[in-house]
């Protein structure tokens, strides 16, 4: 196993754009300012002496001057050395057509510029969404001396996962702030991947059941759904007339937090399972039909669409191609369904499953019924299934359970040894 380390952006939206802008508006014209500020510097003294001064000489030059102090000093610097590279640029082109770095003024507007923050620059909360962004010495007298910013990723990001943010930066998109996050991420990879395959079957009950054959996992859904009834209980407990109180708001968004959390947990495992286990393809399904499941039922079938399949399949995309392992994901429509007999092919009757178990009358096959699903799974990404097939295992999972108070999903109990 060897580690390497690389640079990754992030992209996320703004939830508290309105109270934002304001602020940092200011920080992107000052940014722009501070830019030309630089910029004539640099063709003074191009001018007088034919040299054109480097990053560096720039800082020391303009670091008392006001528009630098209008930002972080880093912040600052990240202007002067962008712009010193623009120069660097143009000087190194070998192009004739090719023009100096311009002035950022378009008549008597400036631009938003895009503001860094290095590490001394802002401080993030990755655990509750906030980010808070330092300004300069200038900017900081009337209001408060940073921006406090609600962020929020694409589901299948959590920065407090990814690794050590390094940067971030204020983007302008030409509607809206966002926030741009750059992450050393470690990457783990193994000489190669395995050579062997995964069938994952996603549910309700248990949220993911996974065959690799000669070994089989189970995680039950206990920690994520009891979270979906307690908040949803305190979500429309809390209702006003004019929509959504604030409570009802802050409840929505820690349920969301609370459940990214549990499935990055969740889908982590299942990858660093599958790549303990020499994996190199894994075979997932987008659940068409949503098997008798009494439990879940009873609150009615609309809540199936709330569950995040789609997410916890991008999740496990995510996380198993930095091991280099494949995910394809199959189309069930049309395919050996759960009803279908993972040894012998057979279509059972819908009765032969009961209670999470299959017993299918043709091959006497008993297994768990979500774990013949994923064995179905495995076979389509698997020439012989058979070969490394244990049917023991299909009946007795190795049980794995996220576990609230560590936050991580761990084994349930001695991984009991099923190989033939
Ligand atoms: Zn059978």
């Amino acid at each position: 196993m060897a580690d390497r380390v690389v640079t990754r952006t992030f992209k996320a939206s703004i939830r508290n754009q309105t109270q934002v802008r304001p602020d940092l508006d200011s920080l992107a014209f000052a940014a722009s300012k501070l830019w030309n500020v630089g910029r004539w510097h640099i063709q003074r003294i191009w001018d007088a002496i034919g040299h054109i001064p480097n990053h560096n000489e720039l800082t020391s030059y303009l670091k008392r001057h006001e528009r630098y102090r209008d930002l972080h000093s880093q912040s600052s610097q990240r202007v002067l050395q962008e712009l010193a590279e623009a120069f660097n640029g143009w000087y190194a082109s070998d192009d004739p057509d090719d023009n100096p770095p311009g002035y950022r003024k378009r008549g008597d507007e400036h631009p938003r510029s895009t503001v860094t923050f290095k590490q001394k620059g802002f401080k993030l909360d990755a655990e509750h969404g906030y980010v808070r962004l330092s300004k300069g010495r200038n900017l900081k007298e009337h209001r408060s001396d940073f921006v406090l910013c609600s962020y929020e990723t694409r589901p299948d990001v959590d920065l407090a996962e990814v690794g050590s943010v390094q940067q971030v930066r204020a983007v302008w998109n030409g509607d809206d702030w966002e926030l741009h996050f750059v992450c050393n991420v470690e990457i783990e990879h193994s000489d190669a991947p395995g050579e062997k395959t995964a069938g994952i079957d996603l549910g309700i009950s248990n949220v993911a059941a996974v065959s690799i054959g000669d070994e089989t996992l189970l995680y039950p859904g206990n920690a994520v759904k009891e979270d979906v009834h307690y908040f949803r209980h305190v979500e429309y407990g809390t209702e006003g007339d004019n929509g959504p109180s604030k409570k009802a708001e802050w409840a929505r968004q820690k349920k969301d937090r609370r459940r990214k959390h549990s499935l990055h947990a969740l889908t982590r495992d299942i990858v660093e399972q599958c790549a303990d286990h020499d994996i190199g393809e894994i075979a997932v399904g987008h659940p068409k039909d949503i098997r008798d499941d009494a439990e879940w039922g009873r609150h009615g079938n609309k809540k199936i669409h709330d569950w995040p399949f789609d997410t916890i399949i991008d999740m496990i995309e995510y996380k198993a191609a930095e091991r280099g392992i494949s995910v394809q994901r199959v189309d069930e429509a049309g395919l050996r369904t759960s009803k279908t007999c993972c040894a012998c092919g057979t279509k059972a009757s819908p009765n032969r499953v009961e209670r999470g178990l299959y017993v299918c009358g043709e091959c006497g096959l008993v297994a768990n019924a979500d774990l013949n699903a994923a064995e179905n799974m495995r076979a389509t990404v698997t020439p012989n299934p058979e070969e490394d097939r244990s049917n023991g295992c299909l009946a007795q999972p190795a049980v794995r359970l996220f576990d609230k108070h560590t936050g991580v999903v761990a084994g349930r109990e001695q991984v009991a040894d099923c190989k033939p």
